[in-house]
């Protein structure tokens, strides 16, 4: 199928032929003739399967008759990144249009926000609170809006986002377009869903699958080895650019600053950042500047960088959902891309749930030098070691000592427990 097909305004046409965009995507297949046909739409499709051009396209097709220099679309997206994203995309797909997007969300200033509104634009790309700050301050109205878009509905839902929702849709005209699009379904998104949309053509893409241009690969590796696994892994991969995810902020910060210091050209994108400072390391990632970026979950949804390599889960995510999207950040599109899992002993359960949800086992990698070891597989040698160790303990010792004979207590002589050692060594680093 060719985009030829739907008919769009050769003006969009010539949008989509600048980004480079030949043949739609099976979301794009499904979602435009609905949306172009007015309908309100509930999309299941997560970043990475070419959403954004399905509703931004049919978008610029309705707002391309009318009048101009009234807000006439509002897209509502859960982070900055995301909002910057979507608000880019509008100004390639619409270049020809004439059409005029902004982004607006928090932590930079309001009145240029509010300045290039009154100048005239059409489209608000915007993140819930700083949207809602700005309508109580009667900044602007929204009493224009044709055709809402709610995007990564259930990232708004887990970042508390659903009530400033339901308070910016008050200032709606009830007579609109709705889209809403989420990776995933739970209750309370689909209770908005039915608030919001009159009779939507419901379209679903892959969900719950990853990306399919992805190899899911296992690496079995002590905690504390983890950060030695991932040099390696760096050195040995051809790596053009490197999505790491980490758990905390902390970790986030402490590893980029240590790849940074161990002379890899490594940023990091966490909630503690100022604005300023999370896009410059976007920019410097998107531009190569940076080869690796390492980031929490929060920091990196929405994040769309061309050709990103690897994703490596240097901490195992907390859930399926996750997984996939993090790991959606590669092989998107067309391209292929490799997710690396690092998992120590405890995430075995979680790595159980991964595979479920991939519908196959993970492509389990040797780990030389940095696995735990099952407690079966301890080699003789170890074994020696281990007795000799439980030998000299048994000898009169000093407190201190006795103290360190409690802490191995029935302590298996292994790399995951030298693991442990290491890291409380490298923590005080
Ligand atoms: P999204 O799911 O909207 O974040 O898009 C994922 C990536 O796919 C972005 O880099 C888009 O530029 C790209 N993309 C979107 N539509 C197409 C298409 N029809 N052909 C090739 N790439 C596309």
């Amino acid at each position: 199928m060719s985009f030829k097909e739907f008919k769009f305004h050769p003006k969009i046409n010539a949008g989509i032929e600048a980004c480079g965009y030949t043949a739609p995507t099976p979301i794009q297949k499904e979602a435009i003739p609905p949306i172009l046909e007015g309908r309100d739409i509930l999309g299941l499709a997560q970043t990475g399967t070419g959403k954004t051009a399905a509703f931004v396209l049919p978008l610029l097709q309705r707002l391309l008759d009318g009048p101009r220099k009234k807000v006439r679309a509002l897209i509502v997206a859960p982070t900055r990144e995301l909002a910057e994203q979507i608000h880019d995309d509008i100004s390639k797909m619409g270049k020809q249009t004439g059409l005029r997007s902004i982004s607006i969300y928090g932590g930079v200033g309001k009145q240029p926000q509010v300045r290039a509104i009154r100048n005239g634009v059409e489209i608000i790309v915007a993140c819930p609170g700083r949207l809602l700050d700005l309508l109580n301050d009667r900044a602007f109205s929204l009493k224009a809006v044709e055709a809402l878009v709610l995007d990564e509905a259930d990232h708004m839902f887990d970042k508390g986002f659903l009530p400033d929702i339901r308070r910016i849709i008050k200032q709606l005209p009830t007579k609109r377009q709705s889209l809403v699009f989420s990776a995933t379904m739970p209750r309370e998104i689909r209770h908005l869903a039915e608030n919001i949309l009159t009779n939507p053509a419901t379209v679903q893409i892959n969900h719950t699958q990853p990306v399919l241009s992805i190899s899911h690969v296992l690496f079995q590796v002590a905690k504390a080895q983890k950060t030695s696994l991932l040099k390696s892994i760096i050195q040995d991969e051809n790596m053009t650019s490197t999505l790491v995810f980490t758990r905390t902020k902390h970790k986030a910060k402490s590893l980029a600053l240590h790849l940074q210091k161990s002379g890899y050209s490594a940023a990091s994108i966490q909630g503690n950042l100022s604005q300023q400072k999370r896009q410059q390391a976007l920019n410097g990632f998107k531009d190569g500047t940076f080869k690796i970026l390492v980031a929490t979950d929060i920091a990196a949804r929405g994040i769309d960088v061309q050709g990103i390599s690897h994703v490596i889960n240097y901490d195992v995510p907390d859930t399926a959902e996750a997984y996939t999207h993090r790991t959606g950040r590669t092989g998107r599109a067309t391209r292929t891309g490799k997710a690396f899992i690092f998992a120590d002993r405890e995430d075995s359960k979680m790595i159980s749930i991964i595979e479920r949800t991939l519908g196959k086992k993970l492509q389990l990698e040797p780990t030389p030098g940095f696995a735990w070891e099952p407690q079966e597989a301890i080699s003789k040698e170890m074994r020696e070691a281990r007795s000799r160790q439980m030998q000299k303990k048994k000898r009169p010792a000093s407190p201190g000592r006795r103290r360190s004979q409690h802490s191995s207590g029935s302590g298996v002589f292994s790399l995951a427990s030298a693991g442990r050692n290491n890291r409380s060594r490298s923590a005080q680093q």
